[in-house]
């Protein structure tokens, strides 16, 4: 209750300082001169589901919106220029290459004449992997919805239900996401197996939704490269470097560079990491990734602990509105003041 007023108290003072232009003067004096933002999914849907595995989901026609929002109120440079530190303006960026990307996302990008910046992991697209490991787990929950399933929180002992709604499965998806961060679990994809093993599951599960939950192919993303956007390694797997012993790493990293830069017949000097909260991110993974060969890794927030600056770029996420007051606040970095 609290929290809800305070939110309404500072929601309404945004509106009232981006339609006095107080905002706008924030941001030509103090506010952030060059910002990235970060997208995962835009999907051909009116609602979005009243949960989302990710919080990353937004419509295509609000997406259409913050694209010409964007337009309007910044300069939205092209992709080509994010490596010159004297670009100012606004960059867009799409994490983890679904097949939205291509089909929905793409299309709006070139409806707007604007480039992007697409991370991508290759055994996803290589097919090693069927799905990121928190929607594989989710996807395997909502075929036993309604059953009793054998979790690893207490070594698959006892049998525990299974909610039967979407956003119940995502709770018990999330628990499961804890259990891996408590434990720092490095194998995330060897968990996915032994839950199926201890429960009689079938590894594969069908896609129930290909725009959301499947991969874009080479082929699709050759073309977008040819369209004049680019592309970042986003690690082999998506597992959570951190967890990851020095040798893991590497191969994360070393190898998904060059099976892009085979693929893609070029350098391919980006990184992007997964995830991007301390627990994830240290110096040693920051470390790493320099190591490489990358010339620039961003990340999903400000880590000033972390340097050098050039591979821990920060990054923001717009929330699935379309506001104007609101997104002015968040590009400006206006809305930070309000914490
Ligand atoms: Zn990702």
């Amino acid at each position: 209750m609290g929290k809800n007023i305070r939110h309404f108290v500072r929601d309404s003072w945004l509106t009232a300082s981006y339609y006095t232009g107080l905002s706008q003067l924030y941001h030509a004096l103090v506010g952030r001169k060059r910002g990235i933002i970060s997208y995962h999914n835009v999907l051909p849907v009116d609602k979005l589901s009243a949960f989302d595995t990710y919080n990353v989901d937004v419509t295509a026609a609000i997406f259409d919106k913050q694209l010409q929002f964007l337009k309007k109120h910044f300069r939205v440079q092209p992709i080509q220029e994010i490596e010159n530190p004297n670009a100012k303006g606004i960059f867009i960026t799409v994490d983890d290459g679904m097949r939205n990307n291509y089909e929905v996302l793409a299309p709006l990008l070139e409806k707007h004449g604007i480039s992007a910046l697409f991370a991508i992991c290759p055994a996803m697209v290589d097919r090693q992997l069927p799905y990121i490991w928190r929607d594989h787990l989710f996807l395997l929950l909502c075929q036993a919805a309604n059953q009793s399933v054998r979790l690893p929180f207490n070594d698959y002992q006892t049998l525990l239900p299974v909610p039967e709604t979407p956003a119940g499965i995502n709770n018990l998806t999330r628990q499961l996401k804890q259990y891996v961060y408590k434990q720092q679990l490095a194998d995330i994809y060897g968990l996915v197996r032994e839950i199926c093993q201890k429960n009689g599951w079938d590894y594969e599960v069908l896609s129930p939704d290909e725009l959301r939950y499947d991969f874009m192919t080479w082929p699709q993303i050759r073309a977008l490269v040819a369209q004049g956007h680019r592309v970042a390694s986003h690690t082999q797997t998506h597992r959570v470097l951190r967890f990851l012993s020095q040798e893991e790493k590497k191969v994360e990293l070393e190898v998904s560079k060059q099976r892009l830069e085979t693929e893609l017949k070029q350098e391919v000097p980006l990184f992007v990491y997964p995830y991007g909260s301390r627990a994830e991110i240290d110096q040693v993974t920051v470390d790493a990734v320099q190591e490489a060969g990358y010339r620039m890794a961003l990340m999903n927030v400000q880590q000033p602990n972390l340097s050098p600056l050039t591979f821990s770029q920060p990054r923001f996420a717009f929330p699935p509105i379309s506001d104007s007051s609101h997104l002015h606040a968040i590009v400006s970095g206006y809305k930070f003041l309000f914490r």
